[in-house]
């Protein structure tokens, strides 16, 4: 789930302030496995995770409710196709196969409003949410921002399970005055246009429950958290609901690999997802100590805006720097990346110019500014330097790489 990242790592990290949500209607048979993950970020955050899989450009796009993007991932497609084997392994009949396919899409349906019932939350509260994904585990809701307070984590974390439980009572109120059932003469072994209500009745029960389990960073987990922030720090509260995490994680992936497949795989995301979030939440916590000023870089490889692309690609090579801070008549006028140096050799050749390449539209920093702050602001706008301003005087770069390692020193001496 890692991102079409403009740093070569710079990128990996950027969705630090993404969020994921899994959970899924494992097989048929076992009615639904389901969880709950908020996830994004902390694939994208593990940068040596290759996850590559979970990008929305390989997935298909099913529309756009309330303005938040719905994609379906193409492995859902070996969801399917699992079925459709599973079935034909039990024996079952052309009909029964297809039943049990929409079953499998009215439940993804039930999934999509759990996101958005996340998200909707979400937005209410201040949060933004990019694009819905849809995975053979579960969906996701890619948050670009996210509610942090412990009671509104609370509130948009119980709204997915709480759109289940509505959609249960819907069922229920239908089974019960609309098209009443004969219980007794039901059959579960195969799902049926007869019991297809109650199946996905019991089946939005069994995502309530899976989700509540508070294995962080499912729902259930989230909730937990939020209750614990309440008395302590987020930090200590996300390291707290971490462990207890990763130890379902554990038993998921144990109990998975005796009966369901998906629970492995939901017990990966789990494990993931949990010890990424803590990393980013202490992120957070290390960079809100300092202020751009603190690790502002005032000596810096530059370039008269003139200056040809050739001669970048030159001065690169000698001085391992990320770029250059570009001039025009003793005026800040623009950043040369690596990777605009190398756009800008492909469109121009080594005889274009550096300002045909360097980006101009960077808002800059002040060295006040809470280095989380900037950090956020560089991961928005895909920065991997951005200029510093003091009234009105260009007085540096910020590098994203510098507040990487300044995380990974602070984070080895605590
Ligand atoms: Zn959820």
């Amino acid at each position: 789930m890692h991102r079409r990242g403009a740093g070569d790592r710079g990128g990996d990290r950027k969705s630090l302030t993404q969020q994921i949500d899994t959970r899924g209607p494992g097989l048929v048979k076992t009615k639904s496995s389901n969880c709950l993950i908020y996830f994004k970020k902390i694939l994208n955050f593990t940068r040596n995770s290759k996850l590559v899989i979970m990008q929305s450009r390989y997935s298909l796009n099913l529309g756009k409710p309330f303005g938040i993007r719905v994609s379906v991932h193409w492995t859902f497609s070996l969801l399917i196709l699992w079925i459709v084997f599973i079935s034909v392994n039990r024996g079952l009949e052309l009909p029964q196969i297809f039943m049990h396919i929409v079953f499998v899409l009215a439940l993804f349906v039930c999934v999509v409003l759990h996101e958005l019932g996340h998200s909707l939350a979400a937005i209410k509260l201040g949060g933004k949410v990019s694009h819905i994904t849809l995975l053979p585990i579960g969906g996701m809701a890619h948050m670009t921002k996210m509610p942090e307070k412990p009671r509104e984590e609370f509130i948009v974390s119980a709204a997915g399970p709480l759109v289940n439980v509505v959609i249960a009572g819907l069922l229920w109120l239908y089974l019960l005055f609309v098209n009443p059932v004969d219980y007794e003469k039901m059959e579960f072994n195969v799902i049926t246009a007869n019991n297809f209500p109650l199946m996905l009745l019991v089946a939005n029960l069994f995502i309530v429950a899976f989700n509540l389990i508070p294995a962080f960073p499912m729902d259930g987990g989230r909730l937990f958290r939020s209750a614990l922030a309440i008395k302590m720090s987020r930090l200590k509260a996300t390291r707290i609901a971490k462990d207890i995490g990763q130890l379902f994680a554990i038993i998921f992936i144990a109990a998975g690999l005796f009966f369901n497949p998906f629970l492995v795989v939901i017990g990966f995301f789990i494990l993931l997802g949990a010890k990424g979030e803590y990393e980013m939440i202490k992120y957070q916590d290390i960079l809100n100590n300092y202020t751009v000023a603190d690790i502002l870089s005032s000596e810096y490889a530059s370039l008269e805006a003139d200056d040809m692309l050739g001669k970048a690609a030159e001065k690169l090579i000698s001085v391992p720097d990320r770029g250059f801070v570009i001039t025009e008549n003793g005026e800040f006028a623009g950043i040369l990346t690596k990777n605009n140096l190398i756009s800008g050799l492909n469109t121009h050749g080594k005889q274009g110019k550096a300002k045909d390449a360097m980006i101009t539209d960077i808002r800059p920093l002040s060295p006040e500014m809470p280095l989380y702050e900037a950090y956020q602001l560089m991961q928005k706008g895909k920065h991997e330097l951005m200029p510093v301003y003091k009234e009105d005087q260009f007085t540096g770069i910020l590098d994203q790489e510098n507040i990487h390692e300044l995380f990974l020193i602070q984070k080895a001496i605590r």
